[in-house]
């Protein structure tokens, strides 16, 4: 019975109980088994489900931790560096609107590989909210040879600026170089800002043409 069907996949996929009807139309035992990560948003982009491929991610490169502190309700833009926050939001309550899926390249490497994920936003009915899937396109070595840690990487402030989409960090001295520093991924430094090396700027935001209203990080 398709009942049972949803009732039996919503036990694997951690959906809150009152949002199954927005997504009951899915195959969600199909979508729990993919191997890439799906997960869903409400109207008011707060996390509502997610399948094993999230759960089965978030314990590889953040453990538990991170399961608790971004559950269920969680705003994940919220969760995004504070620099593109606006610009997640916008593209996602665009596509909230959108009868067409929204679509657009992100790196998420680890300390030891280097990654590059798809992530595709797909509207759902009425507006009622977002399933968005994250297909790994790249994974393999890191393309530029790793750096070790030293004061070169602080500011004046004694503060590190890593880029929040490729997580290299800027060489203070010659600031359009940034490196790869992979003790800096591994273990987080206290006094972090972040911000875009020009390649990530140009690459993931490039230049808005004439009459574009969406938000444009800096650099
Ligand atoms: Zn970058």
């Amino acid at each position: 019975m398709p009942c049972d069907g949803l009732r039996l996949a919503a036990a694997q996929m951690r959906i809150d109980d009152d949002f199954l009807p927005e997504i009951g139309h899915l195959d969600l035992a199909v979508l729990d088994a993919a191997a890439d990560v799906v997960y869903f948003l409400d109207a008011g982009l707060r996390l509502r489900g997610y399948n094993s491929a999230w759960e089965a991610f978030a314990l590889a490169n953040d453990g538990a931790e991170v399961l608790q502190r971004y559950g269920l309700g969680c705003c994940v833009v919220d969760a995004s560096p504070a620099l593109l926050q606006a610009i997640y939001r916008a593209e996602y309550l665009s596509a909230l609107g959108s009868k067409e899926p929204v679509e657009r390249d992100f790196q998420c490497s680890s300390p030891s590989e280097f990654r590059l994920y798809h992530q595709t936003v797909y509207p759902l009915p009425e507006k009622h909210g977002l399933m968005l899937t994250n297909h790994l396109l790249v994974a393999g070595p890191h393309p530029e040879p790793p750096m070790g840690f030293s004061s070169a990487y602080l500011n004046a402030g004694g503060v590190v600026v890593q880029c929040s989409h490729c997580r290299k960090l800027r060489f203070q001295s010659t600031p359009e170089r940034w490196d790869w520093v992979p003790s800096a991924v591994e273990h987080p430094l206290a006094d972090i800002s972040h911000g875009l090396c020009a390649y990530c700027l140009e690459h993931y935001y490039p230049e808005p043409h004439a009459g574009d209203d969406e938000p444009r990080p800096t650099s």
